[in-house]
């Protein structure tokens, strides 16, 4: 199989699982005081210096938590519980949607979504009469979309949101290991990431909280006081470490891949595009993570083109939805109906991802849409 589904799960990066393994073969709780407890503990510690040299913050600054869900769940609590409006947009994932709803559900008229617009491009125009005219507690916006790949430029987000006093925090899951990231310039105050997109195990994740950010009152998980206080609970040494051996990786090869991806991705765009001629990639006018396409074939099932290449691994949609069949809400929020939400399919590359497979995919993909094609017309005929 073609593995073509990175912004789902990346393959696990070689380093990632060498360190993971001697982690799991080891003992003790990073908690402990005796050497075992020391040992995984020193572990942790070199986990979070390689986390913080990727994202060039302070050790210090990062909490480590199950993913970006829970990320994202403590950011958003931990923001809003200062009071007042919570800001976010209509294509973030629903990691961020669905904790922004719940977290304002008591107190109506405390959730302003920002739209976007066909391009995938957040609209921040009702953010800066929010900001002049109410009291902003938190802003979220995501550094790249997982569906498309778009990106946001934070920066005068980061400006505007401070100079009231608003909190900002991103959802960098698609982002970290992707592009190069510097949290001394990009001044956001919490930001979420999960390992498994970058070459780290599953179940694994971290909230940066720069230094000085009031920690939240009441955390998700109460209990022993680990990680600060925003996160009781003995840590995960295995995936830390594994965690912590993948961004080291990234990070290394950050350029190389941003290069090597990005070309890759255009060949499979550039394949796509010649030979099927009725589709359109979406957020292609403007910048994208280098490895993520979101192709409509309008008319054309998704769930019917990937059946028709099983030897490719890609996504109709977001397969973080627990393959749940309802249309992308991104899609939707840009714009599009829901036929061409349900005519659209994501290639996602990465580190592992070869010429071979590019030439592959297209091929089998090229074959899978003459297919459906052939089938529809003679199902409507
Ligand atoms: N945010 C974004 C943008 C994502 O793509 C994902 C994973 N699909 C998440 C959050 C959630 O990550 P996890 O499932 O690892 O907690």
């Amino acid at each position: 199989v073609v593995y073509l589904d990175y912004n789902a799960s990346a393959p696990l990066r070689p380093e990632a699982l060498e360190a993971t393994l001697s982690a799991l073969r080891s003992v003790g709780n990073a908690s402990s005081m005796h050497h075992p407890g020391r040992d995984a503990a020193t572990r942790v510690d070199a986990a979070r210096r390689s986390l913080a040299d990727l994202l060039h913050c302070t050790p210090g600054e990062i909490i480590f938590t199950s993913g970006a869900t829970e990320a994202n769940n403590l950011a958003l609590r931990a923001g809003y519980a200062r009071g007042g409006l919570l800001v976010t947009t209509a294509a973030e994932h629903l990691a961020v949607v669905e904790t922004a709803r719940t977290v304002t559900s008591e107190q109506p008229g405390s959730l302003l979504i920002l739209p976007v617009d066909r391009d995938g491009t957040v609209d921040l125009e009702p953010l800066g009469a929010a900001l002049d005219n109410q009291r902003v507690a938190l802003v979220s916006l995501m550094l790249a979309n997982n569906e498309t790949g778009v990106l946001t430029d934070l920066a005068p987000v980061c400006k505007a949101a401070h100079e009231v006093g608003a909190l900002v925090h991103t959802d960098a899951t698609q982002f970290v290991g992707r592009l190069p990231l510097d949290l001394g310039e990009l001044d956001v105050d919490l930001l979420s990431l999960s390992a498994h997109k970058f070459g780290g195990p599953q179940g694994v994740g971290a909230l940066f909280v720069r230094r000085g950010t009031p920690q939240p009152h009441r955390p998700l998980l109460v209990g022993g006081g680990h990680e600060r206080g925003w996160r009781a609970g003995t840590l995960n040494v295995a995936g830390i470490t594994g965690l912590g051996a993948a961004a080291q990786a990234a990070g290394l090869h950050l350029a190389d891949e941003v290069a090597r991806v990005s070309a890759l991705r255009d060949a499979l765009e550039a394949a796509l595009t010649a030979e099927i001629g009725d589709c359109w990639i979406n957020g292609a006018r403007v910048p994208r993570l280098p490895g993520v396409t979101s192709i409509t074939f309008p008319g054309l099932p998704a769930d019917a083109v990937l059946a028709a290449m099983p030897q490719v691994a890609a996504s109709d949609g977001s397969a973080c939805s627990s393959g749940a069949p309802s249309p992308s809400h991104v899609l939707l929020a840009m714009g599009h109906s829901r036929d061409d939400a349900d005519s659209t399919v994501r290639f996602s590359l990465g580190h592992a991802t070869t010429e071979r497979d590019i030439e592959r995919a297209a091929a089998a993909a090229i074959d899978a849409v003459r297919h459906v094609r052939s089938v529809m017309a003679a199902t409507t005929e």
